[in-house]
């Protein structure tokens, strides 16, 4: 989470005798809950999970991420990003469908507890993996949703410090890794890069992740970037869609609840700066490095739900968490671009760098490449092989592929 300016101002204060102090996000005074909330209940297998109101120990986890892979082989991969310091697993699931078809698919990632103690995500995630899984040729929606996007989820990115006091629990979980080290600031501007972060940037590193989420706990709000100022310092450039972005998650949560994603700010957002500023977190790392837009979920007030409220958080949540998954289509500069398997005629790679291939179309059809206002740039004739369209040249931005029949817009990186 994210501590208040308020509390921030209150612990300058106390700290103004002792100056050499940093303020630790965990040493405010924790929030006066009733201890009904402390109720946490584990799951010993995977099966203890089938109504989503427990936490998993280590072990279960671990299982049912295995199942997940066993029973869904065709649509799901657990890909291992790493190790933490103690040797813990640090794991996505992968979940797309067609994989046996070359098409473009944007990347997307969602990304849980990074913050140990912050564990409302984590089941969440969890949760949304098994959904998305279920639902693959059940639901047309979601159906449609994995096999137009690569779903990558890593529910635990801290496993140190969410079962730090052993594998069969929760309780105790702490914010920090294993080496004290919050890992939420110590990306690129850490003079020692965490393990978990390592790896964690290695992993992201060799992906093309567009639209990714990161998911805390300790407040309800959607914190989009940038962290590292304020928006009057430097805003975002694409400020105005995320406002749209969170706008939709919002309104999406709270047609479950109306006091949902309040007790920041009353729209239930804010841009990150705004809120206060820190360095080193993970959502400008991936916004200024990585060009994937980033936002910061803040999901529960509480970090560690009690957990039979659990499938609470997910009646709020769940469609707008899928939903999200949805606004890969919708980011700034790619809008319109061919769905790939609602139609025969396949152009890939899209977005592309030189050129295109245009596959599906009978032989003798006339394809024309224009600009986005219309002017042709160049005339083609299909024949038995797909066709290339050279993009050398051009500058970067939308372009269309025009046929008699249909029309297709392509990006040009
Ligand atoms: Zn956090």
């Amino acid at each position: 989470m994210k501590q208040s300016l308020i509390l921030l101002a209150l612990l300058a204060t106390s700290l103004a005798a002792t100056a050499q102090m940093k303020p630790r996000p965990d040493a405010f005074p924790p929030k006066p809950e009733p201890l009904a909330t402390k109720a946490i209940s584990m799951a010993t297998t995977a099966d203890d999970m089938s109504a989503w109101d427990r936490y998993p120990t280590y072990e279960t986890y671990l299982e049912m991420m295995q199942r997940w892979a066993t029973q869904y082989p065709t649509i799901c991969t657990i890909d291992t990003i790493g190790t933490s310091i103690q040797g813990r697993l640090i794991l996505a699931a992968h979940i797309e469908g067609n994989r046996d078809m070359d098409l473009y698919r944007p990347q997307f990632f969602y990304s849980s507890t990074i913050h140990g103690d912050e564990v409302t995500g984590y089941v969440m995630m969890l949760r949304l993996i098994d959904t998305l899984l279920a639902s693959y040729g059940q639901s047309q929606r979601l159906t449609t949703l994995v096999n137009e996007v690569g779903i990558y989820i890593n529910p635990l990115a801290n496993p140190d410090g969410t079962y730090r006091r052993g594998n069969h629990t929760v309780r105790g979980a702490i914010r920090y890794n294993a080496d004290t080290v919050d890992l939420n600031r110590t990306f690129i501007a850490a003079k020692a890069v965490p393990q978990e972060n390592q790896v964690m940037m290695d992993y992201v590193s060799a992906h093309r992740f567009r639209l990714s989420a990161n998911l805390h706990g300790g407040a309800e709000v959607m914190n989009y970037p940038w962290d590292s100022f304020t928006s009057t310092q430097r805003p975002h450039p694409y400020s105005d869609w995320w406002v749209e972005v969170c706008k939709r998650f919002v309104d999406t949560c709270r047609m479950q609840s109306r006091s949902y994603l309040r007790d920041v700010t009353e729209s239930g957002y804010t841009a990150g700066g705004d809120w206060y500023v820190i360095g080193g977190g993970r959502q400008d790392y991936m916004n200024y490095y990585h060009d994937c837009l980033e936002l910061t979920m803040e999901i529960s007030s509480n970090k560690t739900v009690q957990s039979e409220l659990l499938p609470t958080y997910w009646h709020y949540l769940n469609a707008a968490l899928i939903n999200y998954i949805g606004e890969i289509h919708t980011l700034p500069g790619t809008q319109g671009i061919d769905r790939s398997e609602e139609c025969a005629i396949r152009v890939f790679p899209n977005p592309a760098t030189s050129r295109v291939n245009v596959s599906g179309l009978p032989v003798g059809t006339q394809v024309e490449l224009l600009d986005i206002t219309g002017r042709c740039l160049a005339t083609r004739i299909t024949d038995t092989s797909p066709l290339l369209i050279d993009l050398d040249g051009l500058p970067r931005g939308i372009y269309l592929l025009r046929t008699a029949g249909t029309s297709m817009k392509i990006a040009k990186q």
